[in-house]
């Protein structure tokens, strides 16, 4: 019999991080079996024959999993495949979270209560009944606020109110959100309703870590050195190691592993995010997945880490390269139909800069935030210093033109 270890790689698509994950796991001399969303399988790009799984029913999913699958670990790229993972490990006796505890991440309500219950600090937040209409709510927010979809991720549907107008403008936005058909298929209890937050002031920063029965090993500090005040809220730029004071550091990993304990989550790859000002550290998700898709390239080595954590190997001393580094996820500047990028030599050519990877494809119809889930491509920058890594990706960014077409309206 062989000893290769097996392990099952749950994805929403077979898209960039399912492949590097493929490679990693071939480098590492693992056997993967994929399983990925039914709707996102348009073919065999790789040629790793995904078992495909329907999403919207995770009874059925976690059955075939069940049937198929005999691995030695699990590892989810996705929120909802983390679900769909944390089902398959129960049943499979795999050592993995708890769906009950990935369930918490995945409601942006459950995650408050829990924090709330906690003690962690959190801002004055209600969850709303998109059927009750955005009146009644209005009258009662605590301005300024922001409004949220419960379930989306990538700051969709995420929009600051300042005022009552501005509330029903917001509230009606999320609400036509709602009713994209993706969304709808998914038959989710938590899309019927949004959530209504007072507004965190402060600086955001993002934790990459991974835990292993419940002890969490810190992989990276990530500032967010872009002040987001809204609208809208747009990633843009990740570096790390963190420029903050070690006293905020030890804060912010401090109350990430208070928030992991109050979710529940144990094993595996987690991505938090929180922001900080004079009250301390206001924890606003965590995730129980690694950072998503090309940004996790920032971090040299993670996927293997990762594969041999759920591998079940000793990774306590497996060390992670220590230079600076950064990514800009190049937003999208306005919504419309993507031609063509100029720039892009200066821009790859600026110092410090390792790639920059436009991921839009001629044609391909851009949605801003806060309807759009995605962006133009890529920054990635490394250096001797935080600072210098900052500058190359403003620079390099500063080179880009976008040729965007206005689209035809549908008549
Ligand atoms: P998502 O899972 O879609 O990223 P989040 O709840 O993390 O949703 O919100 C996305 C972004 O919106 C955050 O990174 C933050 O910048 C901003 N945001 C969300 N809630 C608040 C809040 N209560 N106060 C200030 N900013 C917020």
């Amino acid at each position: 019999m062989s000893d290769r270890k097996k392990l099952l790689l749950v994805g929403a698509t077979t898209g960039y991080q399912t492949r590097v994950f493929a490679e990693a796991a071939q480098r590492l001399g693992f056997d993967l079996l994929l399983a990925t969303d039914r709707c996102h399988v348009l073919d065999d790009p790789w040629g790793d024959q995904a078992i495909a799984l329907r999403f919207e029913d995770p009874e059925s999913a976690v059955q075939v999993l069940a049937d198929e699958a005999r691995v030695d670990g699990i590892v989810a790229l996705g929120d909802r495949p983390a679900y769909l993972a944390a089902l398959a490990a129960e049943r499979l006796g795999i050592l993995y979270n708890s769906a009950h505890s990935v369930r918490a991440c995945r409601n942006k309500f459950i995650t408050r209560e829990r924090f709330r219950a906690a003690g962690l600090l959190v801002p004055t937040f209600c969850r709303v009944a998109i059927a009750d209409g955005p009146q009644l709510a209005a009258e009662t927010a605590p301005y300024p606020c922001v409004l949220k979809p419960l379930g989306l991720s990538a700051s969709r549907g995420v929009i600051r109110a300042n005022d009552p107008r501005e509330f029903v403008a917001a509230f009606r936005r999320i609400e036509a959100l709602l009713r994209d058909p993706d969304i709808l298929r998914r038959h989710d209890e938590q899309d019927r309703f949004l959530q209504v937050e007072s507004f965190i002031e402060g600086r955001e920063f993002a934790l990459e870590g991974i835990l292993t029965s419940g002890r969490l090993r810190v992989l990276a500090i990530f500032d967010k050195p872009d002040p987001l005040n809204g609208p809208y809220f747009e990633e843009t730029i990740y570096v790390t190691p963190s420029r903050q004071p070690a006293e905020t550091q030890r804060d912010i990993v401090r109350t990430t592993e208070l928030a992991l304990k109050a979710l529940g989550l144990t094993q595996g790859p987690v991505h938090a995010e929180m922001r900080v000002n004079r009250h301390g550290v206001w924890m606003l998700e965590v995730a129980a997945r690694p950072i998503g898709g090309l940004c996790a390239r920032v971090l040299p080595g993670l996927e293997e880490l990762i594969l041999r954590h759920a591998a079940g190997a000793d990774i306590s001393s497996v060390a992670m390269a220590g230079d600076a580094a950064g990514v800009m996820m190049i937003p999208i500047p306005r919504g419309g139909i993507y031609v063509a990028t100029e720039g892009l030599e200066q821009a790859r050519s600026q110092p410090g800069i390792e790639d920059v990877i436009i991921t839009a494809k001629e044609g391909q119809k851009l949605v801003p935030l806060p309807e759009g889930a995605s962006y133009l491509g890529f920054i990635f920058a490394g250096g001797n210093s935080p600072a210098n890594v900052e500058r190359a990706l403003r620079a390099s960014h500063a080179q880009l033109r976008f040729e965007i077409a206005a689209a035809l309206p549908v008549l």
